[in-house]
């Protein structure tokens, strides 16, 4: 059975306490879109405070340690993220692969991690722009989910999302084609399967994030093998991102 589709939001190094505001209107108008999971992943530092906000969305993080805890100054663990009140975390996002030098390795570790302190994953994937021009975006994202992924996960369906990012799409304006996002979910379905079986693996949602907004977020969303969408530029106001999850409850509806 088909889940709801999952929207979440990414504040990223954005956001201060003035902006709880956003956050609890978000939370208010998703409890009236209840046909769409609504979540949002602010900063580390108003991970507790938008915890205490929500009433109806989901609250989480944007990465952990792999680590329980030790000599990691700067570091958080997912212990900690869930004494906060983050439900989830985001992993392997184009940005901590590039700017922190994340691996494949260390993004499966995280997985680890946060699986042992309770938290559900939304592992991200997605390939370079000349990776795309070579014609090996496919292999590239498989082979990094591959990895990255846990290689077993009791309720996979419920604890895991997957989220294709191209990068190119990231914060430019730029989105996949539909065609493009359908055939690159499709593989990562078959990937999902393969790992998780047909009953689990067949109904992890697989999240297309790149620069989606309102104007484009219905045709994403009814998009094959598309379950929701991870939203980071378009999040950082309730009324854009509301806009998005609006978009959601109508492909749920229709
Ligand atoms: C992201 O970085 O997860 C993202 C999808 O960003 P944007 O929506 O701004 O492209």
């Amino acid at each position: 059975m088909a889940l709801r589709p999952y929207i979440v939001g990414n504040w990223k190094m954005n956001g201060t306490r003035s902006m709880l505001s956003e956050a609890r209107s978000i939370d208010r108008s998703a409890q009236r879109l209840m046909k769409v999971e609504v979540a949002l992943a602010p900063p580390y530092t108003l991970i507790h405070p938008v915890h205490r906000e929500a009433e109806q969305i989901g609250v989480g993080a944007q990465d952990c340690h792999h680590e329980v805890e030790g000599a990691h100054t700067g570091d958080i663990s997912a212990t900690m993220l869930a004494d906060a009140g983050a439900k989830f975390v985001i992993l392997g996002h184009s940005e901590r692969r590039q700017n922190h030098g994340e691996t494949d390795e260390l993004v499966n570790a995280k997985c680890h991690a946060a699986i042992s302190a309770g938290l559900k994953l939304i592992v991200c994937c997605g390939e370079a722009e000349e990776t795309r021009n070579a014609g090996n975006a496919e292999s590239f994202v498989i082979a990094q989910l591959r990895t990255s992924l846990p290689e077993t996960l009791d309720d996979a369906a419920e604890r895991l999302a997957v989220a294709y990012e191209p990068i190119w799409a990231i914060g430019t304006g730029r989105t996949a084609t539909t065609d493009d996002i359908a055939a690159m979910h499709g593989a990562i379905r078959a990937l999902l399967i393969e790992r998780f079986g047909e009953e689990q693996g067949g109904v992890v949602r697989i999240l297309y994030g790149g620069s989606v907004k309102p104007e484009n977020a219905r045709e994403i969303l009814e998009t094959a093998d598309v379950g929701g969408a991870l939203v980071g530029g378009a999040s950082l106001t309730a009324e854009s991102f509301l806009g998005i999850v609006a978009a959601g409850a109508d492909v749920q509806e229709s």
